[in-house]
C-alpha cells in the first residue's frame, strides 16, 4: 500500500512534485520518444498521485496529468489533425485482484452477464486511419486525444497498412503501430554503428520512426500494425461484438492480432492471462499487458468514458521484468 502523506499541506507538496515529474516524463516519452525512466517508475508515481487524489480530490487541478491523455503539446513541425471522437487512454490495473474488482464493478452496472474480449496490449503507439470509399485518406497519432499529428505520408510507407480496403467502405479505424522485436534490435545495432543515439525500447523506436517529417525515414524502418477499434462500429460494419469486429477488420484486409479470446468467467480470464504471460517472450512483438473489453459493442456507449479512459475496457499491466528494478529517482513523500 502506498504511504499517504500525513497532512494536507504535505500532500499538496507531494502532489505538486508528482505532477511535475510525471509531466516531465510524459514530455520525454510522448513528445521526444526518449523516456528517462522505466514505465514501472512512471506507473508507480502515477498510482501514488491517484491515491492522493482520492484522499484529497480538491488538490487535483484541471491541468492535472490525471486528466490528460498523452503528451500536452505535439511535435511543432508536424501538421495537426483533430479527433472529433477523442482517442482515449486506458485505465490500468497491476494485479489480478484489482482486475477482478474492475470486472465486478463493471458487471454491477449491467443487468445481463457480461462476456469480455481479452486481447494483447501491444507496446506501440496509437494510430487513427480514415478510409473513404475504401481508400486511405488520413492517418494521425493520438496526441493529446483531441488533437493529433498528421502522419498520412508516413503511414503510406508502411506495407502492413492497406492503402485500399477490400470493400469500398468509409470508416475510421484505430489501432497500434509497432516495431517487431527483430527490427528493433537491427535498427539499434545500425544506429550504434553510425554513432547515433539508440532507442530505449521498441515502442519509442516505433514512435520515433513514425513521427518524422521525412516519410522516407519511415519507409526504411520496419513498422507493422494491429487494428482493433472502429468509430461507430455497429453502424459502419454491422458487427455486434468486439470479437466479431476483429474478424471483420481482417476481412477488409486490415492486420489484426489473432491472440484474442472471449472469456466469461474468472477462471477463463485468469487462464488467458497465465497463457499470454508465459508466451510473451515467444512473440515477435512486444506487449506490456492484456486489454479486457466488454465484448458487446452496444454496451460501450452505455458504460461510457471518463475524460481520460473508457469504462468498458481495462488494461492489466504485466509486472516489470525481472531485470528491471524500479529505481525511484525522487522521494515522493516530503
Ligand atoms: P497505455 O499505453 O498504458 O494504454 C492505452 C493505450 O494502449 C491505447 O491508447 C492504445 O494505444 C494501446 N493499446 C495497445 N493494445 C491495445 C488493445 N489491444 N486495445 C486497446 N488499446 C491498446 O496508456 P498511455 O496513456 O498511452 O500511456 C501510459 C503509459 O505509458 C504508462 O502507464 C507508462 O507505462 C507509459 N509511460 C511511460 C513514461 C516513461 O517515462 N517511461 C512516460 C509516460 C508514459
Amino acid at each position: 500500500e502506498e504511504q499517504l502523506a500525513h497532512t494536507k499541506a504535505e500532500a499538496k507538496k507531494t502532489v505538486e512534485k508528482l505532477e511535475q515529474s510525471l509531466k516531465q516524463w510524459a514530455h520525454e516519452y510522448y513528445e521526444q520518444d526518449a523516456p528517462s525512466v522505466l514505465d514501472a517508475t512512471y506507473d508507480e508515481a502515477y498510482q501514488h498521485l491517484q491515491a492522493l487524489a482520492e484522499q484529497y480530490p480538491d488538490l487535483i487541478t484541471e491541468d492535472s496529468i490525471l486528466k490528460q491523455v498523452g503528451g500536452q503539446s505535439l511535435k511543432a513541425d508536424l501538421p495537426k489533425v483533430s479527433h472529433p471522437v477523442p482517442m482515449l487512454s486506458l485505465g490500468d490495473v497491476f494485479s489480478t485482484e484489482e482486475l477482478m474488482d474492475w470486472v465486478k464493478t463493471t458487471q454491477k452496472q449491467i443487468e445481463t452477464p457480461l462476456a469480455y474480449n481479452a486481447e494483447l496490449k501491444i507496446d506501440g503507439l496509437a494510430i487513427s486511419l480514415v478510409y473513404e470509399k475504401g481508400g486511405l485518406v488520413q492517418a494521425s497519432t493520438r496526441g493529446d486525444g483531441t488533437i493529433g499529428e498528421d502522419v498520412t505520408q508516413n503511414v503510406r510507407e508502411i506495407r502492413a497498412i492497406p492503402k485500399q480496403l477490400k470493400e469500398p467502405l468509409s470508416l475510421e479505424v484505430r489501432g497500434e503501430i509497432y516495431m517487431p522485436k527483430q527490427a528493433f534490435v537491427k535498427l539499434n545495432q545500425q544506429r550504434e554503428k553510425d554513432g547515433l543515439k539508440t532507442f530505449a525500447n521498441p515502442r519509442n523506436a516505433a514512435a520515433g520512426s513514425l513521427r518524422q517529417l521525412d516519410a522516407t525515414i519511415t519507409k526504411q524502418r520496419e513498422l507493422a500494425a494491429f487494428l482493433y477499434q472502429v468509430v461507430d462500429p455497429v453502424q459502419t460494419l454491422g458487427v455486434k461484438t468486439q470479437a466479431q469486429l476483429l474478424v471483420r477488420l481482417n476481412q477488409l484486409g486490415l492486420p489484426t492480432n489473432h491472440q484474442n479470446k472471449v472469456v466469461q468467467t474468472k477462471e477463463e480470464l485468469t487462464a488467458y492471462i497465465n497463457t499470454q504471460t508465459a508466451n510473451r517472450e515467444q512473440l515477435a512483438y512486444g506487449i506490456d499487458g492484456i486489454v479486457i473489453k466488454v465484448n458487446e459493442l452496444a454496451l460501450h456507449p452505455v458504460l461510457g468514458n471518463t475524460v481520460k479512459v473508457p469504462r468498458w475496457a481495462i488494461a492489466y499491466k504485466f509486472p516489470p521484468e525481472e531485470a528491471e528494478t524500479v529505481v525511484r529517482s525522487i522521494e515522493w513523500t516530503v
